[in-house]
């Protein structure tokens, strides 16, 4: 049975009304029969989407969680840039290369952000030619085969760690990431968090519990500024660990969720990340993964990347299930394994699908024919999240969710399935998904239909 069937009986007059309204606004922005702004180039149809009314209706959509998101590359862009104001910011071009020097940098090759900004031809260019280097561009991004595509992507992460690494940077990256979520109405962001790096004056190592001490502050503080309700958004974290470093720092990871828990709530669980294609599989690391298991008192939950390649005989989904992960991060081969399809249906687990992600990395070509869709109308049930927004030129998720509206033909009731499926497959407390479900969402759903059928539907 489709995903959403389920919500089928359930729907109102008014949101059977909404659906139709959105989908005008659609076939007159994004697809008609003879254009489709999902199928044409990414970056030149871009402004366009983000300008339709489609992306202001889904930007005010209710969605229960992004389950997937990486912290160094989730903010705007523009808070890079913004960083880069700072007289303690270097940049190596020739290296493509940020490095955070409080006491003054004497290193060949890096040179004031500052300095180099009053030398460009115009601030706005020199910003401009910043942005290039941390987003993905065009080029980048033209071969459209994923080897090529992550030999660029690796990199951004390697060229924008400096700034997340020093402590006070760190802070405007969180905030500004979880006031973007916020503001696209998202209740639950899971972060996928590398651990043990931060730093604070002249380098000086943070350790893990002021390291989260620190997070929750910025959290805490947001909430408050943003008067928002005990209960209404939820920070989790998914420590991750990079395969390329091999099995003792996997393990060592493994141990920052166990320790971590014991001095805050904010840890969901752990994850390994890297380019699945020319990294060990998870097999290589299941000993690490079950040692984890046995010291953690709550099991170690996993949340494990899988399937995000176009390898045959890659098993790191067999194995993400076998080892109990909760989601499975991206799950775009699932559509090669009929039997495990079966299996994760019964054991009710979620894909956490990342499709503009998916699209710029080489993995499809067209969105219309994303494995996710199949999967969907087999029942098995995903959410939508954006992986790395900083690298796509975007915040939050709302992209993702116009994105597979129109490639995917989604009705109200999917985005209503979609983001009910936030909540879910999310980590937080029972308790706190009952309160959202019950209390929060139905509040703010009912809202967001009333405003599609009265304000965008005098626009048409
Ligand atoms: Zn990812």
């Amino acid at each position: 049975m489709h995903f959403s069937y389920d919500l089928e009986a359930t729907l109102t007059d008014e949101e059977r009304a909404a659906e139709s309204i959105i989908a005008q606004w659609r076939d007159r922005e994004l697809k008609d029969d003879l254009y489709n702004a999902v199928i044409h180039d990414y970056f030149a149809n871009f402004d366009k989407i983000k300008n339709s009314k489609v992306y202001e209706i889904l930007e005010k959509m209710p969605k229960g969680a992004i389950h997937h998101l990486h912290s160094s590359a989730a903010p705007n862009i523009d808070s890079y840039i913004g960083l880069t104001y700072k007289d303690c910011v270097y940049f190596n071009e020739r290296e493509r290369l940020f490095k955070v020097a409080t006491n003054g940098l004497e290193e060949e090759g890096y040179v004031r952000c500052v300095d180099m900004r009053r030398f460009s031809s115009s601030p706005e260019a020199y910003d401009q030619r910043l942005r290039d280097f941390i987003r993905m561009t065009p080029a980048e991004c033209a071969s459209k085969e994923e080897h090529a595509i992550w030999a660029h992507f690796q990199h951004k992460f390697t060229l924008t760690s400096d700034l997340v690494k020093y402590d006070k940077f760190f802070r405007i990256i969180l905030r500004d990431i979880l006031l973007a979520c916020y503001k696209q109405n998202v209740f639950i962001v899971e972060l996928r968090y590398i651990a043990g790096l931060l730093m604070g004056e002249e380098r000086r190592p943070i350790g893990l519990k002021e390291e989260l001490e620190i997070i929750e502050e910025v959290y805490t503080e947001l909430k408050r500024e943003q008067g928002i309700k005990e209960g209404e958004f939820h920070l989790k974290l998914i420590i991750s660990g990079l395969k390329i470093i091999g099995r003792p720092h996997i393990q060592s990871t493994i141990l920052q969720v166990i320790e971590g828990r014991t001095y805050s709530n904010l840890i969901a669980g752990y994850d390994m990340v890297n380019h699945e294609s020319v990294t060990q599989p998870l097999l290589y690391f299941a000993p690490d993964v079950l040692e984890g298991k046995r010291k953690d008192k709550e099991c170690l939950p996993c949340f494990f990347h899988c399937g995000e390649t176009h390898e045959r005989h890659n098993q790191n989904i067999y194995d993400a299930v076998l080892l109990g992960s909760k989601r499975l991060g991206h799950g775009f081969q699932l559509f090669l394994h009929p039997h495990l399809q079966q299996v994760v249906k019964e054991r009710d687990i979620c894909i956490e699908s990342c499709p503009v992600s998916n699209l710029l990395l080489g993995y499809t070509t067209d969105l219309r024919n994303h494995p996710v869709r199949y999967l969907l109308a087999k029942g098995i049930q995903a959410s939508i999240s954006s992986d790395d927004p900083t690298f796509f030129g975007y915040d939050g998720v709302t992209m993702d969710y116009v994105m597979t509206y129109v490639a995917w033909e989604l009705g109200i009731r999917d985005l209503k399935k979609l983001s009910l499926n936030g909540i879910a497959y999310s980590s937080v407390s029972e308790e706190e998904k009952k309160r959202l479900r019950e209390e929060v969402f139905p509040k703010r759903w009912n809202a967001f239909i009333q405003e599609i059928n009265t304000t965008y539907a005098q626009a048409l």
